[in-house]
């Protein structure tokens, strides 16, 4: 293992052990579920939106190293971002995971330490679950609000 790598591991295994922004949030106005069967990872993300800003975010669940310190790096990496900037965000991070791109670890602070699971393809579902329960929770715009609409498409 190269230093770099061994860097990237422990950083890993310090947001597994630690995770960040762990725990319900008060106050939380969307919500997510996100699960990963192949794994049996399972993540909620709860947010606090100011206008289209996430002015906070946590997370709850069980799963894998990779998933857990996914989702801790994840919240660290969105809180007080816009929804357009989150989304972007998702897209680098996505484009790391699966080797796409091999400019994409740019700009994307310590989410760079994801780059090696490009070479364990059953690992990138892991590491993009919180992301991708992050983008439904930000797609919700009912659950939990308490002027939810009542739609009907009948
Ligand atoms: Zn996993």
């Amino acid at each position: 293992m190269s230093d770099l790598q061994e860097l990237y591991q422990s950083v890993i295994l310090d947001h597994n052990r630690k995770p960040r922004n762990f725990g319900a949030l008060e106050g939380a106005n969307r919500t997510a579920d996100g699960k990963n069967p192949l794994c049996g990872d399972h993540v909620q993300v709860e947010l606090h939106m100011d206008g289209d800003t996430i002015s906070d975010i946590h997370f709850t669940g069980q799963g894998c190293a990779i998933s857990k310190a996914s989702a801790s790096l994840m919240t660290a990496a969105v809180k007080g971002k816009s929804r357009a900037e989150a989304e972007a965000l998702f897209q680098r991070f996505h484009a790391l995971v699966l080797g796409q791109d091999p400019n994409a670890g740019k700009d994307l602070g310590q989410l760079v330490v994801f780059s090696s699971v490009s070479r364990f393809p059953v690992r990138v579902k892991c590491a993009s679950l919180a992301w991708h329960t992050l983008k439904s929770a930000l797609a919700d715009d009912s659950v939990m609000a308490d002027t939810a609409p009542t739609v009907s498409t009948e």
